[in-house]
């Protein structure tokens, strides 16, 4: 019957000692039990899971890493440091393996490689082409929204409905001990009322622990020495502390619209135009009109978007094969027949014609992105209303702005009593999107300026960096992002934080070409300039 079928089936499966013992004490429950009670129904669900498990399978490794390096540059466009850090991960790795030294451990040692950028830079899918150049089984855990310790570490199996976690429903899915997981959005782990999922990932990812995992339900030691974790996130902020010390960061900031066009030339389109059923000698698409939908139907850092578009276009191209198999050829004259009209032109003429107006530069979820701070004054209480969800770091950046201009205002022509009888309202644009920070202080100054004197802010100039009262222009983090999406909106001057200047190296040349940057140290430059 079943129970002697499941005592040959763990007898003749290939399982580490203790995991048999342990299979074959249930298999002996499962004997004893009457075969229709709710117990042998358990057993039996368990047994299945620890009979799936790919115990003893492993993959054989690549160790080439010329060969590495190939798979990584056929997958990918451009990403050089990215691919560069990869691959010295790897060879450390490898190093480490040949050497039985184990895996890297240790605090901040970077135990774990973590991809962290924007939406649609390639996080996930250089996962993927890192276990192909490795030549390893992949597996994809998506953390999003995972509140509760169980999901990762699995329920006990005296809860009803009980389940494994995702670590160990991973390893069956990869059907290998030594795949490649890919832990997606770690930034996006809620801390939950059941346990706290990020401290049961520090163990999975704990080199010291991670030998004898325990999963609840499974309850049999897991080796995950061999797995490789990678890790991706949008937002490094918000990866839990004790797991951001555990990982070795690599930042995506996003794409040039050079880099854009070529990425959509080699990569997207061949696989859309596959996706779509079409040859490349049915349907070709002009370099011009991928700068035109790069820069003009979409404003990402990524190229989501993008290949989004391409991909429309591809079936309405499909259609038209379908009645007419003459070739279709796709260009800057035609694009609108296939995506409608642009929906982004450069607004910052428009919107900062009027006095009060400025224009930010920050980094929010999505990558870097030029936001409109409006000041406006009115009659009634004195005092200063913010409004568009700020966090108290900026609120009080606010503040600091406001009380920079009442105490050196005259120094501008500003009379500080026009400030001080009335009341000031600052707005952030969007107004849902929670927003936090010190890096809007000097476009608030601005912005607060530009109103008291009635003199527009200058519409080509974008703004970045901290203010203290006495008006010195302190350092920011996300330039790179930040200078891609000035450019993106078609900025061409640029204020930064004289103390930023180093991180300029970083920016592309196309970029660094466009941009004039101005690196200032006190904000009463930076109102010289910009009005
Ligand atoms: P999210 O944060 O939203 O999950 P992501 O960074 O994981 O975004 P992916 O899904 O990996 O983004 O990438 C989006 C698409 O763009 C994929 O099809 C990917 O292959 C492609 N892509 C991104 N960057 C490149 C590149 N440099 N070369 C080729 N293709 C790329
Ligand atoms: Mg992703």
């Amino acid at each position: 019957d079943g129970s002697a079928d499941y005592r040959s089936r763990v007898e003749s499966a290939e399982l580490p000692e203790k995991v048999r013992e342990a299979a074959l004490r249930e298999v002996g429950k499962l004997e004893r039990a009457s075969d229709a009670s709710p117990e042998a129904g358990w057993i039996r669900t368990w047994l299945d899971t620890v009979l799936e498990m790919p115990w003893g399978t492993r993959t054989q490794d690549n160790t080439d890493l010329a060969a590495a390096r190939a798979v990584l540059d056929a997958d990918h466009a451009g990403l050089a440091d990215v691919k560069d850090r990869i691959l010295e991960y790897l060879a450390v790795r490898n190093r480490r393996a040949e050497r039985n030294l184990g895996v890297v451990g240790g605090r901040g040692s970077g135990a774990v490689l973590a991809l962290a950028g924007p939406p649609g830079v390639g996080k996930t899918s250089l996962g993927e082409s890192v276990a192909r150049a490795l030549g390893r089984n992949f597996v994809r855990v998506s953390l999003g929204g995972v509140r509760d310790e169980a999901e990762i570490r699995g329920h006990r199996r005296t809860y009803v409905g009980a389940l494994p976690g995702r670590i160990v429903r991973a390893l069956r899915e990869a059907g290998s001990m030594n795949p490649v997981v890919l832990l997606d959005e770690v930034d996006k782990l809620a801390a939950g009322y059941a346990g706290d999922p990020a401290a049961a990932l520090l163990e999975v990812l704990d080199p010291a622990q991670n030998h004898t995992f325990r999963d609840h339900y499974l309850e049999v030691d897991l080796d995950l020495s061999d797995v490789l974790f990678l890790a991706t996130a949008n937002v490094v902020e918000s990866i839990p502390g004790p797991l951001l010390d555990r990982m070795e960061l690599v930042t995506l900031d996003g794409y040039t619209e050079d880099e854009k066009v070529a990425i959509a030339r080699d990569h997207l389109l061949p696989r859309q135009r596959e996706r779509a059923g079409l040859t490349a000698d049915e349907v070709e698409i002009a370099d011009e009109a991928l700068a035109l939908i790069a820069g003009e139907y979409t404003r990402e850092a990524g190229v989501r978007q993008l290949e989004r578009g391409l991909a429309k276009i591809l079936r309405k191209v499909a259609v038209t094969l379908a009645t007419d198999p003459s070739p279709v050829r796709v260009d800057t004259d035609n694009l609108t027949g296939y995506l409608g009209r642009p929906k982004f032109t450069p607004e910052s003429a428009e919107r900062t014609a009027v006095p009060g107006v400025a224009t930010g530069l920050a980094v929010t979820g999505a990558g870097g992105d030029v936001l409109f701070i409006e000041a406006t004054s009115m009659e009634g209480e004195p005092g200063l209303t913010l409004t568009g969800q700020l966090g108290d770091v900026m609120k009080e950046s606010a503040h600091i702005a406001l009380s920079y201009l009442r105490s050196n205002g005259r120094r501008f022509g500003i009379d500080p009593n026009v400030l001080a009888g009335r009341r000031i309202h600052v707005h952030f644009p969007a107004g849902a999107v929670p927003k936090d920070g010190p890096s809007a202080g000097i476009t608030m100054v601005t912005a607060l300026a530009s109103l008291v004197t009635g003199r527009p802010v200058r519409p080509e100039f974008g703004m970045t960096g901290e203010v203290t009262l006495s008006g010195r222009v302190l350092p920011i983090g996300g330039v790179k992002q930040k200078l891609l999406a000035a450019h993106r909106a078609g900025l061409t001057e640029v204020i930064i934080p004289a103390r930023n200047e180093p991180d300029l190296d970083d920016l592309p040349t196309e970029v660094r070409e466009a941009l004039t940057v101005h690196t200032l140290a006190d904000v009463a430059d930076v109102l010289a300039l910009a009005l």
